[in-house]
């Protein structure tokens, strides 16, 4: 789960990092006011969506004038002015792909003087199961550019979960970074306070990038980027309380609702099966036989006839999907449960793509039953590359 810039502040802030203050507006009449209980002489005016690059992406609308996400303003005024121009338009950055995400909220910061923009991050690290530390001169850019140009200006090491942090982490990262006097103690207490609420919080990962050095030679953290692990906030109440559903694509939002593996993808083929790998397996004979893959799903070993029932509504709801392909291996799952679903669904949603099944298992044969006998147009299919070649032909002739 992903939290907006000015959350994410707020929680560092109560965990000692230093960051600027700020306020969060929904309206241009609330900016005014939000940007008067600042101090000036320079506002920071940014776009609160869940995703990066703001500063470098562009407003579909030219209402929203020609400016990114991040927009410096020299009074209240301005600053007013240039949120009243972004809420409610369209922001693309290289991050939310062509349709962009409509700003609904701003957030007004006290602006800082620049000396110097440095990258960090912290992650979970599957190849060592630990908490890593990524830091690099390089701040302000695409951490991945730098990756790829540039590899020798990242620092990355992980942290022992027996030590947990201690004060020579955030010495080698301050060395690395080029920090000399005060910063080197700013730096050793700010990383153990990340590293704590990295930890406390059940992070997945937290970005700051920019880290900067300010004009007056402090840390401060001017960007947040912060996710959580999802399998975590139930016991993380205050968190899920920061969740903001209206940033996450509403077809996996509706899956999370009825507990499907759901994740939305660019292709064209629909995708309902049962088990992570043979899901996997599924996408990747779509593309072999030269097509895409529109999702990831996987309805579980457990799915009820409603479950079913949802995963297929919310497949056809994807305009995206030009066939589906149901491809089920009945261990613990029933085939006849998945034919009765994927009946009732379509009943109740229509069917205005090719749909190919392949089913295999338990009750296979009652399940095969289910579907001739609903007078369906189902292309049946034997096995999984079958199945493939069959809605890959049957959507690109
Ligand atoms: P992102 O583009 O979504 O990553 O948004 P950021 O919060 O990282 O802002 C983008 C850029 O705007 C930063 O790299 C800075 O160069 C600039 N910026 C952000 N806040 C300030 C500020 O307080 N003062 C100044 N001078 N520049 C800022
Ligand atoms: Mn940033």
């Amino acid at each position: 789960m992903n939290i907006h810039e000015y959350q994410a502040k707020a929680l560092l802030r109560d965990y000692g990092a230093p960051v600027s203050d700020g306020r969060v507006v929904l309206t241009p009449h609330d900016a005014k006011t939000a940007a008067g209980e600042l101090d000036g002489p320079l506002w920071v005016v940014k776009a609160q969506i869940h995703a990066g690059g703001r500063g470098k992406g562009a407003f579909k609308e030219a209402a929203a004038g020609e400016k990114g996400g991040v927009r410096l303003a020299k009074s209240v005024e301005e600053a007013a002015e240039e949120a009243r121009k972004m809420l409610g338009h369209t922001l693309v950055t290289h991050q939310t792909g062509p349709a962009g995400k409509q700003v609904n909220r701003i957030y007004i910061e006290d602006g800082s003087g620049i000396e110097t923009e440095l990258y960090l991050a912290l992650l979970v690290d599957r190849q060592t199961s630990r908490i890593s530390f990524v830091c690099s001169t390089e701040g302000g850019m695409d951490i991945e550019e730098v990756a790829e140009s540039t590899p020798e200006k990242i620092l990355s090491f992980s942290v022992d979960p027996a030590t947990g942090y201690q004060p020579f982490h955030g010495r080698r990262i301050a060395f690395s970074l080029g920090l000399t006097g005060k910063q080197v103690k700013q730096c050793v207490a700010l990383m153990g306070n990340l590293y704590r609420a990295f930890t406390e919080k059940d992070m997945e990962m937290l970005e700051i990038n920019p880290l900067i050095v300010t004009d007056s030679g402090d840390l401060k953290c001017l960007d947040a980027k912060v996710g959580f692990d999802g399998n975590a906030l139930y016991r993380q109440p205050d968190i899920l309380e920061l969740r903001d559903e209206t940033e996450e694509d509403s077809k996996e939002l509706a899956a999370s609702k009825f507990d499907l593996n759901y994740i939305a993808l660019d292709g064209e083929i629909g995708c309902m099966v049962n088990g992570a790998g043979l899901a996997m397996a599924t996408m990747d004979i779509i593309k072999l036989f030269g097509a895409e893959p529109a999702n990831f799903l996987d309805v579980g070993g457990g799915a009820t006839k409603e479950k079913v029932t949802e995963a297929f509504k919310i497949i056809t709801s994807d305009p995206n999907v030009k066939g589906i392909l149901v491809n089920i291996f009945g261990g613990i799952m029933r085939c006849d449960v998945i034919a009765e679903g994927v009946i009732a669904a379509v009943k109740e949603v229509g069917l205005q793509v090719p749909l190919v099944v392949r089913l295999e298992g338990t009750n296979v044969e009652m399940g095969k039953e289910i579907i001739n006998g609903s007078g369906l147009a189902v292309i049946a299919a034997d096995n999984l590359s079958d199945a493939a070649e069959k809605i890959v032909k049957a959507v690109k002739g």
